[in-house]
């Protein structure tokens, strides 16, 4: 079964000239054909709107080529040259599909804070009560976490106008009786714009049998608020339907990133619907909003206005109990995993001894943080988040040569429990058990990590991933595939939109 949604295709974005040359004259034939290739098994049907723009004017390997070039994002000529096939080149896992988040061309979105729904129609295979309280809680899934709230009314025109019908239903697209298409959506704007209409030629269920219809009303909600389908099999946004225990649903990563990249995240508890705050950790409460400003001068540039940038560059990455920590040039932006909000602060006001941090990583099972700058590194105390007494210890304390003046990047791989340490090209393994160095390092990154680049300047684990920041640019890596499953940007972290 597919669900499906009509889409509304905006031919501003069709100005290409088909008479421009589309391939750089530095490319080999062999890359040619390669990208070929590669377009067509990755960007044939990359989203609804896509294929439906590529029905119409029955577009050209130039417009793939610009779906491609923004995805990765590369600068997006619609021109195969050599930066752009070097990405394609790049291993990826044989199952995985590439993975993304969607956003309709022109990522449309809702423009005020208060969204209003009215149910016109409702199926006879649930209660209308049962209708009611279950659209409400697919529109809570997203006012959760983005600044949004949603309200039903009775009457009128509301700004998402839902029914249950099947066949033809006052729409150009008519349903297809049971299976098959489940239900569609509008994206957001006036008029018919975040309209949702599910067929009620299908058995719509609040459990396992028949149609959830929780999933699918929040994978249309997902385009009623401008989410576009995704690769990834893990996302709601998924085109297809599968079924998942709804007990205590929450938006997959995928579609979280992708609704917080057109909205931001809520940062306070929605006021509709107050929530019980997480139970109390040992994290000795909130900490005071810390000062920012330094007496001294910096050598280094305040980063905070680069946090949205397409360039930005991480010196270190790692995750704390749960919530992440990204800094650069001494300072960090601290992503909460609760809240999802970002506070920036700089290095020094946390921990006095550390100016900068250029790498990070955290052994959870100890609890314990460790940060390098320069020949020294610190232990911390993740829940306190204070200096263990001993520190801070030279390089060479864990094996590395004496060489080594600095470090790029480490890792905790809580599967093999190895500390990954990259040195410019290189990288050593460290045994978390054994308490020492492995054998044969270093090694290079290039032979061991297929597609991450030959240097990574900042790398952390998240939900049994590995992400390598190489520039601005990020890789998402399977460590049993060995491969990379997406090529992220590092701001993609930092609630941009
Ligand atoms: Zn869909
Ligand atoms: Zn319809």
């Amino acid at each position: 079964m597919s669900l499906a949604y009509f889409w509304i295709v905006l031919l501003g974005c069709l100005s290409l000239s088909h008479a421009a040359p589309t391939i750089a004259p530095t490319v080999s034939p062999e890359d040619e054909g390669l990208a070929e290739g590669y377009l067509s098994r990755f960007y044939a049907d990359v989203g609804v709107t896509n294929s439906s723009v590529r029905r119409i004017v029955n577009s050209s390997f130039s417009q793939d080529l610009q779906t491609m070039q923004a995805f990765f994002g590369l600068q997006v000529t619609g021109v195969l040259n050599n930066e752009t096939v070097e990405v394609m080149k790049a291993p990826r896992c044989g199952v995985s599909d590439i993975s993304r988040y969607g956003h309709f061309a022109g990522k449309p979105k809702w423009e005020k804070r208060l969204i209003t729904y009215r149910i016109t129609q409702y199926t006879q295979d649930l209660a209308q009560s049962q209708v009611d309280a279950t659209i409400a809680q697919a529109f809570q899934l997203y006012s959760d976490i983005i600044p949004l709230d949603f309200k039903q009314v009775n009457s009128g025109t509301a700004d998402i106008m839902i029914l249950f019908e099947g066949g033809h239903h006052g729409d150009f697209y008519p349903f297809d009786g049971a299976n098959g298409v489940l239900a569609h959506a509008n994206s957001p704007g006036r008029g018919q714009g975040g309209d949702t209409h599910f067929d009620d030629d299908e058995r719509w269920t609040l459990t396992q049998r028949g149609v959830n219809l929780l999933l699918v009303a929040a994978h249309e909600f997902g385009h009623a608020l401008g989410l576009d389908h995704s690769r990834d099999r893990r996302a709601l946004m998924y085109p297809n339907y599968h079924y998942v225990n709804t007990n205590g649903y929450r938006l997959p990563d995928d579609d979280k990133h992708g609704v917080q990249a057109l909205y931001g995240s809520r940062t306070s508890v929605p006021t509709t619907a107050p929530k019980p705050q997480p139970p109390p950790g040992p994290d000795p409460g909130p900490e005071p909003e810390e000062p920012t400003e330094d007496p001294n001068p910096d050598p280094l540039p305040n980063p905070r206005h680069e946090q949205c940038s397409r360039d930005l560059v991480f010196d270190a990455a790692t995750s704390i109990r749960g919530d992440m920590f990204f800094f650069k040039n001494g300072y960090y932006w601290r992503k909460s995993a609760t809240a999802g909000g970002i506070r920036f602060t700089k290095v020094n006001t946390k921990w006095s001894q550390i100016n900068s941090v250029d790498a990070a990583f955290e052994v959870p099972s100890k609890d314990v943080v460790y940060l390098f700058e320069g020949r020294q590194y610190w232990g911390i105390r993740a829940y306190a988040k204070t200096v263990i007494s001993g520190f801070p210890k030279s390089l060479t304390n864990i094996g590395l040569p004496s060489s080594v003046s600095k470090v790029d990047a480490a890792v905790y791989v809580p599967t093999t429990r190895k500390i990954l340490i990259f040195v410019n090209n290189q990288y050593w393994s460290y045994d978390e058990g054994r308490n020492q160095m492995d054998f044969g390092y270093p090694r290079f990154i290039t032979q061991d990590f297929p597609g991450i680049g030959s240097k990574v300047d900042a790398a952390f684990e998240n939900y049994g991933y590995l992400y390598f920041s190489n520039g601005p640019r990020q890789s998402e890596y399977d460590l049993q595939c060995k491969s990379v499953i997406r090529v992220l940007l590092n701001y993609g972290w930092l609630n941009c939109y």
